[in-house]
């Protein structure tokens, strides 16, 4: 049983720093809707006590159940969803591959609890007590519940939900409770082995590729549509209508391939090390995010996707990592000369700097690439 590869966990926490650092700076908008729509629409006026509560996580869950069925039942949905369902490895970092989209059109979904009538504080904890569920299903180690199976998600279900075996396809989309699928019929126990990742697997480690390519290819097939009303069916369709050929199409325009040289231990030293640097940067965001101004938090975010796109790009051994190597110059530079007292000394370094580097691009490109790629004998 293969637990841990560490390339594809290296993919699954890059998509997670995205999506709490965006997570971070989007968490006041979210909380904004739902206050204003309970304000403005709640059909109730509900007050907390235990049973609100309660009916509070049975409603989220539900919620949930029917996000999540919707998600791999539509095209428009799944090309957000898919980005948790390509590791085919199992393991805890799977369930840090969550996309800001999606945590956009889960929210969506979620508007259905303030137009209920439940405040929005309650919502933002119940978010958060129910957001923290499904990290510990994520895993191959731990064996059946006996008696929790009955009414829990747990690792069995879910790991059942990630396979790609043709009985599993489809099935266990509960979050907490595995009540809705028995109640729906989309439930099924874990007996053969589980086969993980999606039925046509993506083998790419890029950052970028990982997020798009899916909408690429739903974008490809409503192009290929001639009337309007099959061009609606693919979008709101389920993801059978996508021909499996497509994605060789996309790959080709994007100039995708597969890469098969091994990457060199100190280049994959030198990504495990961006990702470790970049988790204890976004931790400190987190906690001191208040004290950040538009422009610190703008440039800590330019700096961080361009980060996980370098990392992606290397383990594809992609010639372009120069340019995102040159872009987080320029953001580095525009952080020194921003928070630097000293303005006078430090732009003249850094236009300098940057100068150089733009007038011999192609030479520093060159002695970068020889130096990052060539093999040490
Ligand atoms: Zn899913
Ligand atoms: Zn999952």
């Amino acid at each position: 049983m293969q637990l841990f590869d560490l390339h594809t966990s290296i993919a699954n926490v890059s998509i997670g720093i995205m999506e709490r650092l965006t997570d971070v700076l989007t968490a006041g908008t979210f909380y904004f809707v739902y206050d204003y729509l309970q304000k403005n629409f709640g059909i109730f006026d509900i007050k907390p006590g235990v049973a609100v509560w309660i009916l509070l996580l049975l409603g989220t869950d539900f919620i949930w159940y029917w996000y999540h069925r919707l998600a791999h039942e539509m095209n428009v949905f799944w090309a957000v969803h898919v980005v948790h369902h390509q590791s085919e490895d199992f393991n805890y970092t799977v369930s840090a591959r969550i996309t800001l989209f999606q945590a956009i059109v889960r929210t969506g979904f979620w508007c259905v609890l303030p137009i209920i009538g439940f405040p929005a504080p309650m919502i933002t904890v119940m978010l958060l007590i129910h957001g923290l569920y499904p990290f510990f299903v994520h895993t191959q180690v731990i064996g059946k519940l006996g008696i929790l199976e009955y009414f829990l998600v747990t690792p069995s279900h879910h790991r059942v939900h990630h396979a790609c075996n043709d009985q599993y396809l489809d099935k266990n989309y509960g979050d907490v409770l595995i009540i809705w699928d028995k109640l729906f019929g989309t439930f099924e126990k874990e007996d053969e082995k589980p086969v993980y990742g999606l039925t046509k697997q993506l083998h790419t480690y890029s950052f970028l590729w990982q997020h798009f390519h899916f909408l690429v290819e739903l974008w490809l097939t409503v192009k290929q549509q001639k009337t309007f009303k099959d061009k609606f069916k693919v979008v709101f369709g389920s993801p059978n209508l996508i021909d499996p050929e497509v994605r060789g199409k996309a790959e080709i325009i994007f100039g995708i391939e597969e890469h098969h040289e091994p990457l060199q231990q100190r280049l994959s030293n030198y990504v495990v090390w961006q990702v470790i640097v970049m988790l204890v940067a976004l931790f400190a965001f987190i906690l001191f995010e208040h004290q950040f101004g538009y422009s610190a938090k703008f440039l800590f975010t330019s700096f961080t996707i361009l980060t996980l796109i370098n990392c992606g790009a290397i383990m594809e051994q992609k010639q372009w990592i120069f340019a995102v190597e040159f872009l987080r110059m320029l953001v580095v530079g525009s952080a020194l000369w921003l928070f630097n007292a000293d303005y006078h000394i430090v732009t003249f370094f850094i236009v300098t700097a940057l100068l150089l580097l733009v007038l011999f691009y192609r030479t520093v490109e060159e002695r970068y690439l020889s130096v990052v790629y060539t093999v040490k004998e």
